[in-house]
């Protein structure tokens, strides 16, 4: 796909988006409680769809489902290079079918649809390509010893893999577990956010017609409390993988380690956005931006912590609150948005407090601060808030949202201890024409990456996931891989 077409959106529509069901063993079927879910539209407020809402039992005939896949369908024996043929075949539906998809991750989450089809199904497409190569080198190696013997490992897929994904990029982070997992030759069960459910049931069209056996993906709907802690807790899960919060990470990584089961962890971020006093002011200025209102600040990978040089700092607020203003809030379906609603009222009543704890800590908002009433829908302002300090619960918590809060430091050293103050270690950031400086300060960053001089340059290519409170684990790049295989050594003797 060249870039003008994925930057195309003149041909997404609005979609009528027909109820979900849940996908087991190849099949689409209704919970056997016949439950259901409503999906809201968040630039409205109304219903968007509903979905099956799963319980306990549906769980257990996903997992079951995907054992006998793992066992009896073949897909974890079949070569490396026919995996990956399918896996290719995924990324080109996901490229043919890129308008629909758009369309539903941009109604369900309320992403712009621009935002949408440049990042979300583009990366999806190119993780499914990428995890296609990265399904022809699941391979062993020859050791040798000092005993006559042929010595060697084995990669071996784990089993059934239990995926679990967060509200705000649901294409993206399915992807980020599905593709190496099947790359590897596991079989899936995967539960979505309960609020965002809508793209995985496309997914699992797009699999199935790219030739994904049956029951070596599972979809199933439902609430955390109920589905979710039932994945957690099945015996026949072998790994679980998990991206939310650090709170129900916790959680998970506590029932997974009472089990000793595999997991990996991606969890809540808070980074922190280092303008040094050699900085190219406008550039820096552009990603701090990007950084606090890319996804509508849904992005656990935002920047909303700016340090700025205490030189600089009235410099940077002032262009902040003469900018910021100007960046386009609205529609998702308009093109020209830039920010659309939050994912949900929660999400947006969440912002409100952190925004009322700021005022109450002597945050200056320079920018925002409000709700917008677009005639419905969870839409929030973009806000700068300038002046708090380190120990504000408005700094140093996670607020998810379209916020940034700016701070001033004098050293490096001071920099790097604001920065690394929070409990959390996803990203971080820095702006600076020192290179001596980006290599020094970027080694002393907590955190799982560390860009320099822009924010969110993100590929399948690059392994992400966090450190201290963040969580642990890598997805993307070939790391992704070692998530989702054991290495077997064999050991023959040739006495
Ligand atoms: P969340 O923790 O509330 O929910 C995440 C998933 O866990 C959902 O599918 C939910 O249904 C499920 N869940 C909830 N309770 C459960 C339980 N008891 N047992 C099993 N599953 C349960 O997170 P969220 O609000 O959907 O997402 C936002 C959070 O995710 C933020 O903290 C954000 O930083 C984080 N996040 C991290 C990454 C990363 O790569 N590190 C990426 C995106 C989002």
């Amino acid at each position: 796909m060249s870039l003008s077409e994925e930057q195309n959106v003149s041909t997404v529509r609005r979609p009528h988006i027909e109820p979900g069901r849940l996908f087991i063993d190849g099949e689409w079927r209704e919970a056997d409680a016949k439950g259901r879910r409503d999906v809201i539209d968040p630039s409205t407020g109304k219903v968007l769809t509903t979905v099956a809402e799963a319980d306990d039992s549906d769980l257990d005939a996903a997992v079951a489902a995907a054992r006998k896949a793992f066992d009896e369908s073949g897909w974890a024996q079949l070569p490396g290079r026919e995996r990956a043929r399918i896996l290719n075949r995924a990324g080109d539906i996901i490229r043919r079918r890129a308008d629909e998809l758009v369309a539903t991750e941009s109604a369900n989450v309320g992403k712009p649809v621009s935002l949408c089809r440049a990042v979300d199904v583009a990366t999806a497409a190119e993780e499914y390509e990428y995890c296609a190569a990265l399904a022809q080198t699941v391979e062993g190696s020859t050791r040798q010893i000092p005993i006559p013997s042929h010595a060697y490992t084995r990669r071996e897929p784990l089993g059934v893999v239990g995926a679990i994904t967060p509200f705000n990029f649901p294409l993206i982070l399915s992807s980020s577990k599905i593709a190496p997992a099947l790359a590897a030759g596991n079989t899936v069960v995967h539960k979505p956010a309960e609020e965002t459910p809508l793209s995985a049931l496309l997914m699992a069209e797009i699999l199935t017609e790219a030739g994904v056996p049956n029951g070596v993906l599972n979809v199933v709907t439902g609430s955390g409390s109920v589905v979710g802690e039932a994945l957690l807790r099945h015996p026949g899960i072998d790994k679980v993988a998990f991206t939310g919060s650090t709170k129900i990470g916790r959680h998970a990584a506590a029932i997974a380690g009472e089990a000793l089961k595999p997991v990996t962890m991606e969890l809540g971020g808070n980074a922190a956005h280092i303008v040094f006093e050699d900085a190219d002011l406008e550039k820096a200025i552009g990603a701090a931006i990007k950084g606090f209102v890319f996804n509508t600040g849904q992005f656990c990978m935002g920047g909303p912590r700016l340090l700025v040089h205490s030189s600089l700092y009235d410099a940077v607020v002032g262009a902040l609150s003469g900018a910021v203003p100007g960046v386009p809030v609205g529609d998702p379906f308009d093109p020209a948005t830039v920010v659309g609603p939050m994912a949900g009222e929660r999400h947006l009543a969440k912002v409100e407090e952190y925004v009322r704890i700021a005022k109450e800590d002597g945050g200056r908002i320079v920018a925002g601060g409000e709700r917008l009433d677009l005639g419905g829908g969870y839409y929030f302002q973009p806000t700068v808030i300038a002046d708090l300090g380190n120990d504000s619960r408005a700094v140093q918590e996670e607020i998810f949202g379209p916020v940034l809060t700016v701070q001033s430091f004098d050293t490096e050293d001071e920099a790097v201890a604001m920065a690394n103050s929070t409990p959390y270690g996803l990203a971080s950031g820095l702006q600076t024409k020192d290179v001596a400086r980006a290599h020094r300060v970027a080694a002393r960053l907590q955190a799982g990456i560390v860009w320099v001089n822009d924010w969110a340059m993100l590929d399948p290519a690059i392994p992400f996931g966090g450190v201290k409170q963040s969580g642990f684990g890598r997805e993307y790049g070939p790391e992704a891989l070692e998530a989702y295989t054991k290495v077997k050594s064999v050991v023959i003797s040739l006495a």
